[in-house]
């Protein structure tokens, strides 16, 4: 049997990436297809365990935030991460991060005063997906294939064929589209599909991962409860993080670089070392979750109408917990500029600012956490036995490796630097002014209207954050109401180019510089002047990708010359 069908744009894979695109796409009126292996509702694993500010502020955009932020943990249990010589042992330091109740409010804490409207968010996976997904589900402009396998797919200079198999009648489906999206994980056929190669560092740390049930857990550890304890000791390091707040929790045993077999130390030892607890202590194991740690970023994230977003295009270990988020802010770029080309006020130029601008941030990134991975491997090796005496020696070795443990633990637990100090350097469609974008790194961040930043975030004086001020697609944000404007919108109209002028009341409009600040649907900075252009139309024009210079031809000569290419270039991985 072959069913055939069609669609504007074909996701594959609902993970929390596919997800975003699919209910970002439909937002901005797109009827878009999502196919998964997976049954509906079927849980996803427990690995991922924070949403980071940033892509919170996405799904504030998408009406999501509050559904998201009343998910995970109790509403009062702390955030905090606490370094402990086991988790049940002797505390080293504490990073303070309040509650979900407390969210909102909270002015104390490396984190708490970061200018967004929608600080991180602790939840787990298994507790997020599922809104995720429901909340897809319930669109009318999407519509859900479950249990159906992505194989292959044809493209030609319209449209992508895409041929994918349902599981429950074995039928083959033929899916037309104008774009098809690999969002299909780690393992992706679409990245295979296209040519593309990983490139990096394969394993960068195996760990040994256990989804555990311990009742008899909460009662045993001392003092304030915390999210996520690090157990660091000369025996075992690992670190326990809280799933439900009660009972369950999920155990990171981080094996030696000579530990190649996630089998080859005995699991319920390392449990128990991490914990702190004897042969007593009773628990169950729901489920094995042992990975690993990679490096890896995709050659190439796009041959012409197919591309690829989050993990199908980079993985890395989640130190800092970017993974995932990384992949959220790969959705909400590609997902405005594919919306503006079916909208028809785009070229199809448009879309090479996609790769030039999220593929150097994801291979920044990735480099980012691999330090971070190298220094926070080289610290567990280097713990002394002298932490766990008793008595002044043991004292004076506990503080100083809290120390040293606080310093570099702030920096991944409270990245503000992945989450808004990122900016796009050498895009088609941002016009540049010449000022230097402010360095940042994984922890620190300036915000800046520097085109190709974040615009920096701001309260306005009736108490809406900008980002809500902000329309669906490229706004004027005026600083001065008297400062002329009508170029801009007559240019824009000419084009069609969707635009809203927002006039910033605030007393900090400070942040935001220039008198006029033209804001992406994304909410990075495109341009920022004190007053119009000479051109508007030549501005619009730039911003819409029309001027753009394609960085590939979209005939395939091209494009087999470049899988050539790639097909011959070293270090690549398969995985
Ligand atoms: C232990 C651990 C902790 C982590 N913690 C964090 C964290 O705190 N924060 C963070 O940001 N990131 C974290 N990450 C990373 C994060 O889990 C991933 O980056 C994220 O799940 C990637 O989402 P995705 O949607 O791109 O891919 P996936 O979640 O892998 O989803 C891919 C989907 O595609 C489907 N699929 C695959 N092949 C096909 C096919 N051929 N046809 C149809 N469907 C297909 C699969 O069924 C799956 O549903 C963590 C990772 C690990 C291992």
């Amino acid at each position: 049997m072959n069913r055939a069908i069609d669609t504007e744009v074909l996701i594959v894979g609902a993970g929390p990436v596919g997800l975003t695109l699919a209910i970002d796409l439909a937002w901005r009126g797109v009827d878009v297809m999502v196919a998964d292996l997976r049954r509906a509702g079927e849980p996803p694993s427990v690995k991922c365990n924070s949403i980071s500010a940033r892509s919170m502020e996405t799904f504030r955009r998408l009406g999501l935030a509050a559904r998201l932020r009343a998910a995970g943990l109790p509403p009062d249990y702390p955030n905090d991460v606490a370094s402990r010589t086991t988790a049940t042992g002797i505390e080293l330091c504490r990073i303070g991060i309040p509650s979900r109740a407390e969210r909102y409010g909270a002015n104390d804490g490396p984190d708490a005063l970061w200018p967004t409207s929608e600080p991180p968010h602790r939840v787990n996976q298994i507790y997020f997906e599922p809104i995720l997904f429901a909340h897809a589900a319930a669109q009318p402009r999407i519509r859900m294939l479950n249990r159906t396998a992505f194989e292959d797919f044809t493209q030609d200079g319209d449209s992508v064929m895409a041929v994918l198999r349902d599981f429950d009648d074995g039928a083959r489906l033929s899916i037309a589209c104008s774009f098809l999206i690999g969002c299909d994980g780690g393992k992706s056929t679409v990245r295979k599909r296209i040519g593309a190669s990983f490139l990096g560092t394969p394993v960068v740390q195996r760990v040994q991962s256990t989804y555990i049930r311990a009742p008899a857990l909460v009662s045993r550890l001392p003092g304030k409860r915390a999210w996520m304890y690090f157990s660091l000791n000369p025996r075992r390091c690992g670190t326990t993080i809280a799933i439900d707040g009660r009972e369950t929790w999920l155990i990171h045993n981080f094996l030696y670089r000579d530990e190649t077999e996630f089998e080859s130390v005995d699991r319920d030892w390392a449990i128990r070392t991490i914990l702190g607890v004897g042969p007593d202590f009773e628990y169950e194991v729901i489920a094995k979750e042992d990975w690993v740690g990679r490096r890896l970023v995709a050659d190439s994230f796009r041959d012409r109408r197919v591309f690829l977003c989050g993990d199908a295009a980079h993985l890395w270990i989640p130190h800092g917990g970017y993974g995932m988020n990384a992949g959220i802010a790969d959705a909400a770029n590609l997902s405005w500029m594919i919306a503006a080309t079916l909208a028809g006020w785009a070229p199809l130029a448009i879309l090479d600012a996609y790769e030039a601008e999220r593929r150097p941030i994801a291979d920044e990134m990735s480099r980012f956490t691999m330090d971070f991975a190298l220094k926070i491997i080289k610290q567990r090796r280097e713990i002394s036995a002298e932490i766990e005496l008793p008595g002044p020696v043991g004292d004076a070795a506990r503080a100083r490796l809290g120390r040293e443990a606080y310093e570099l633990d702030v920096q991944q637990q409270c990245c503000g630097g992945l989450n808004f100090g990122y900016f796009y350097a050498r895009s088609p469609i941002i016009a540049y002014d010449g000022e230097s974008h402010p360095a940042y790194t994984m922890h620190d961040f300036t915000p800046s209207t520097v085109p190709g930043c974040r615009a920096p975030h701001l309260w306005l004086n009736d108490h809406r954050s900008l980002y809500d001020a902000l329309g669906p697609d490229y706004t004027l944000v005026r600083v001065d109401p008297s400062g002329h404007v009508s170029g801009i919108i007559e240019a824009a109209a000419r084009r069609r180019l969707p635009l809203l002028v927002v006039d910033v009341d605030t007393s900090d409009a400070r942040s935001i510089h220039a008198r006029l600040t033209l804001i992406r649907p994304d909410q990075h900075v495109a341009w920022r002047c004190d007053e119009e252009p000479a051109s508007p139309l030549e501005l619009i024009d730039l911003v819409r990708g029309a001027r753009a210079i394609p960085t590939e031809s979209w005939d395939d000569q091209s494009h087999a010359n470049r899988s050539q290419t790639r097909r011959l270039t070293p270090r690549s991985t398969t995985i």
